[in-house]
């Protein structure tokens, strides 16, 4: 389960994975964009640590809302709307309510759509899409507390986006070059599943 806490907890943990791996990303999104991926989340995230270091909050919901409303904000390029988007999905889906698995299950399913329809994309366009589909169908088939077989879901989903042919983003632009190449927003999405593993005390 989620509770303030450890959501506020997951989020640090991804801060840190994206500060961690700032280079890399951008290193990744070099070769299929415009290299600025690991820029964009890793000062998007610092933001997104120190305003729930500030805050005070009363529920889950409320902590995914400045975590997405900071995003919106903070992150630039694409990817800043597309996350602040899956954000705000998932904490208007737990509104007042507690985040077992089952809740779990249609906050990721909402962040889903809400990517789809915000990005105007669909799985296989080697998007971020390609790990958050894969994980939303995780999480409803295992219906227990499973985070680290979610995130083994979202690694295979991740590093099967390099055979991938890019149809949205910029990496749309290279047409079949963009193949060989992991999806920079699939892996800095992975990430986020990562950190959600590591986080302790939310069996
Ligand atoms: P930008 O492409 O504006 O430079 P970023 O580099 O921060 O933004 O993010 C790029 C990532 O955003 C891509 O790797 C991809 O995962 C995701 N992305 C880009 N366009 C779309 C889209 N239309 N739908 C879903 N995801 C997208
Ligand atoms: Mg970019």
């Amino acid at each position: 389960m989620l509770n303030v806490e450890n959501t506020i907890q997951w989020m640090m943990i991804t801060n840190e994975k994206y500060q961690e791996q700032k280079d890399y990303l951008t290193s990744l999104d070099r070769a299929v964009g415009d290299g600025d991926h690991g820029i964009n989340m890793a000062r998007g995230f610092k933001e997104v640590a120190s305003a729930l270091e500030e805050g005070s909050f009363s529920d889950v919901s409320d902590v995914l809302k400045k975590a997405a409303m900071t995003v919106m904000s903070k992150v630039g390029g694409a990817s800043g709307p597309l996350y602040g988007t899956a954000f705000l999905k998932m904490s208007t889906a737990c509104k007042g309510r507690d985040v077992d698995a089952s809740v779990f299950s249609e906050m990721v399913q909402e962040a889903l759509e809400g990517l789809k329809q915000r990005g105007k994309a669909e799985v296989g366009e080697k998007t971020m899409i390609d790990v958050w589909s894969p994980v939303a169908e995780a999480v409803k088939e295992e219906g227990t507390w499973e985070p680290v077989k979610w995130k083994e879901a979202a690694e295979t989903a991740m590093e099967a986006t390099e055979s991938l042919q890019a149809t949205k983003g910029r990496a749309s632009y290279l047409k079949e070059r963009s193949v060989g190449h992991l999806d920079p927003g699939a892996v800095s999405s992975f990430y986020l599943f990562e950190a959600l593993a590591s986080v302790e005390g939310a069996e």
